[in-house]
């Protein structure tokens, strides 16, 4: 290749990131390094020489590292309107690639959507699971209790062919959900073979991450027979020991996810950093059984005389496995008067108890909410493993959305110790890259597409709060999508240097 010249012996880039500590996403000891960047992509790592470049970013102090890479975020609506898609909540982060498609969920055709996508530009880079829900769902309706036909599973198994086709990374279930807790872990497995035979993975929120219904060991189990039996990586999703019944679970879920590596079955997991979840008060105590049907059967079986006393009962039980009306603090609501109350308070001012408070809320369209229910021991042992990603999971009315990458770097980096800065990144790019199979991406590397990031170790932090989650992270100085500066000198610029990445 002819490396041009003015010159004599020099040789030109688009930007240079000078004397900054490059962290290079692989594990390996920081040291400081120069970064040269050209067409899009990584031209070197090392003394610049001869380089020179059209702009010479001073990155004296800096930590210089792959850009992030979320494997877990509800971006896809924001990325199709054009208001949002440059996704500055996790550009800010120094997140430079997005997977979306998670728990089942979002959209049905792949390929309009990367075609759209493409066509209004979008701010980071994103990749797309197909999701099982969101199949089940177009190919059987409002029968959500029932077993597919072999009709409708030959119909499902067409709609995965095309997302694969459509160059979908893989597909995702969220069988705690509706109408994903449906599906037998058969009608599971058959139709993730679609999948597997495209090389694509498996990602999952899992049927159970507390004791619902089989429970947290159970539901690893399973995933990890779906990963056997469908013969492709499984990927749990925002691993957690969920309530009370599970604390303490962690080591036993980290032994059986190791003896199932040390067996051949490739299982990964990702993680935020926080100990709530985020979820609906419908999602979080209403039984799936009372939504059978979808939302009208929703309407007359919180309703109905006949059911009250076991949905009263059910409910009851799965509150105080959450942690108690304490714990669910209402976070976004149709009825804005209830937003940042939890439902302990709510209840009170109404003068009810907190299930007859909960029904209500449902019936009048229900309320997110942050359900403080984690461990830190836990976080922290999941955390600790190798096979353990970054994950946002990224969601209205909390935090995680807008503070994910910083908040691991401040707390459990910088305060707490528990990772090094080198685990911290590698577990935020090259691990995430190589398990959503992401080519050329989540190191420094010359070759690799130049998602780049330049923070400040002293002012990288969230600010967003359960309070205020939409508060934008600080301490990124410079963050390059593509080779395109998305962030300069701290600030957003306008540009959409985004791509997507289509399996291949
Ligand atoms: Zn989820």
């Amino acid at each position: 290749m002819l490396l041009c010249c003015g010159i004599a012996g020099a040789q030109q880039a688009d930007i240079i990131l000078h004397g900054g500590t490059v962290v290079d996403g692989s594990g390996a000891p920081s040291r400081v390094e120069d970064v040269g960047i050209r067409d899009g992509r990584i031209v070197f790592v090392g003394p610049k020489g001869k380089w020179t470049a059209n702009r010479t970013i001073d990155a004296k102090g800096l930590i210089v590292a792959p850009g992030f890479i979320d494997p877990h975020t509800h971006t896809a609506g924001d990325l199709s309107d054009p208001a949002r898609s440059r996704n500055d909540a996790y550009l800010m982060q120094g997140v430079t690639t997005v997977a979306t498609g998670n728990d089942g969920a979002g959209p049905l055709d792949i390929g309009a959507t990367f075609a759209k996508w493409t066509q209004q530009g979008i701010g980071t880079n994103a990749a797309l699971f197909i999701g099982q829900g969101s199949v089940r769902h177009a190919a059987m309706g409002g029968d959500f209790d029932a077993k597919p036909t072999d009709a409708q599973m030959a119909q499902m198994k067409q709609m995965v062919e095309k997302a694969m086709q459509d160059g979908a990374i893989g597909i995702s279930t969220g069988l705690y959900y509706s109408p994903g807790s449906f599906s037998t872990t058969e009608e599971v497995i058959e139709l993730s073979k679609v999948a597997a035979a495209h090389g694509g993975i498996y990602d999952t929120h899992m049927r159970d991450e507390s004791s619902y219904n089989i429970g947290l060991l159970a539901s690893v189990k399973e995933t990890i027979r779906i990963g056997r039996e469908a013969n492709m990586p499984v990927m749990i999703s925002h691993i957690k020991a969920l309530g009370a019944d599970v604390w303490g679970q962690s080591g036993q879920v980290i032994d059986l996810i190791n003896a199932a590596r040390a067996e051949g079955v490739k299982v990964s997991a990702s993680e935020y950093p926080y100990d709530a979840s985020g979820t609906s008060v419908s999602a979080a105590l209403v039984p799936r059984w009372a939504e059978a049907g979808g939302r009208g059967a929703l309407q007359k079986n919180l309703t109905d005389p006949a059911v009250h006393a076991k949905l009263v009962a059910e409910m009851e039980d799965n509150l105080r496995r959450r942690g108690g009306a304490e714990t669910l603090l209402m976070t976004s609501a149709r009825d804005k008067s209830i937003v940042e109350k939890n439902l302990a308070q709510i209840a009170k001012e109404r003068n009810q108890s907190a299930i007859d408070t909960a029904i209500e809320i449902v019936l009048h369209g229900d309320s997110d909410v942050a359900s403080f229910n984690m461990k830190e021991s836990d976080i922290v042992a999941f955390m600790q493993q190798p096979w353990v990603m970054t994950c946002s999971d990224g969601s209205d009315g909390h935090p995680r959305k807008y503070g994910t990458f910083p908040k691991k770097f401040h707390e459990y980096v910088v305060e707490k110790h528990v990772q090094t800065i080198e685990q911290m990144v590698r577990s935020s790019t090259s691990l995430t890259a190589e398990t959503l199979q992401l080519k050329d991406r989540g190191l420094l590397k010359v070759g690799y597409y130049a998602d780049v990031v330049a923070f400040d170790p002293k002012t990288f932090r969230d600010l967003s709060t359960y309070e205020q989650p939409k508060n934008l992270a600080t301490g990124v100085k410079y963050l390059t999508v593509n080779g395109t500066l998305a962030i300069d000198e701290g600030q957003l610029t306008s540009a959409k240097a985004g791509m997507t990445l289509k399996h291949q």
